[in-house]
């Protein structure tokens, strides 16, 4: 079960269960059957669900009943702006979707979570280090990296794991509208001196779901970025451009 599976790095990290022959619950706003081809069958299930709306998932889990291998939470939405800048609404916006909305979607799958199954949330390096212009996100992301230790503790018992894969800078819808002058500073920033793809990060995505002795772990495919932060730019202070 992926959320966000529509586009970008959940995309890719439902297209890697479909090759490895799994079949996939994927959950987003604009989520259709004419995403992928027929030749799939029922492999692919879409299911429309809007995760800032506790109505709308609660909705959505009435459809399903099979048990879960694999929830995989990496809807987001990304709204950047110093705290001056951010009005309610957006605030609003970026918390109900990325950090509330992976709350009530664990919360509505947890029945169908057993001995075995694991949780990746998508957390991102600026809910872990401070990045200024990135205040809603920035907090929504941390919040996420508690979430996900508090469930994994709480899961541990019943075998369910929980853990947080945390992506640099990749290149999807997310990202590109980013001003091509702070693109080329963020990738310079980044050891790697390139983007990452979200068929890398959906490699990570699929190991640590399946690593059977892993939970409440953060992991990290930012090409080095998170090991870098804290020496240039600490003290800038400008809208934020990272995911
Ligand atoms: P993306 O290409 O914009 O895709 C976002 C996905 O989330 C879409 O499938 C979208 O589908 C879904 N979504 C957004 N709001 C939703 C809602 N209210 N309900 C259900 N689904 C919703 O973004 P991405 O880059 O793949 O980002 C995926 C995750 O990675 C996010 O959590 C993001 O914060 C994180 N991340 C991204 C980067 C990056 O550089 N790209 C870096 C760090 C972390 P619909 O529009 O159809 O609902």
């Amino acid at each position: 079960m992926v959320t966000g599976g529509s586009r970008g790095i959940g995309r890719a990290v439902v297209d890697r269960a479909l090759a490895e022959g799994d079949e996939v619950f994927v959950l987003a706003r604009s989520a259709t059957r004419a995403d992928w081809p027929a030749e799939l069958g029922g492999r692919v299930v879409p299911v429309p669900v809007d995760v800032a709306d506790a109505g709308s998932v609660a909705a959505a889990f009435t459809r399903i009943t099979r048990p879960v291998d694999v929830l995989v939470n990496s809807a987001g939405v990304h709204r950047g702006g110093l705290i001056e800048q951010v009005g309610d609404a957006a605030w609003n916006e970026v918390l109900a979707t990325n950090l509330t909305g992976a709350f009530t979607v664990v919360r509505a799958a947890r029945p169908l979570l057993t001995a075995g199954s694991s949780v990746v949330n998508i957390g991102a390096v600026v809910g872990l280090r401070g990045f200024a212009g990135d205040v809603a996100y920035g907090s929504a992301k941390a919040g996420l990296s508690g979430l996900t230790q508090t469930l994994a503790v709480e899961f541990a018992r019943d075998g369910v794991r929980v853990n947080l894969v945390v992506p640099g800078f990749v290149e999807t819808d997310m990202t590109d509208g980013i001003p091509a002058a702070a693109r080329e500073r963020l990738v310079a920033g980044i050891p790697m001196g390139r983007p990452g793809r979200a068929a890398e990060i959906a490699d990570v995505v699929w190991s640590v779901a399946g690593s059977s002795y892993m939970t409440g772990s953060t992991v990290a495919v930012d090409g080095g970025l998170l090991a870098s932060f804290g020496a240039p730019g600490g003290r800038r202070r400008e809208p934020g451009i990272s995911g």
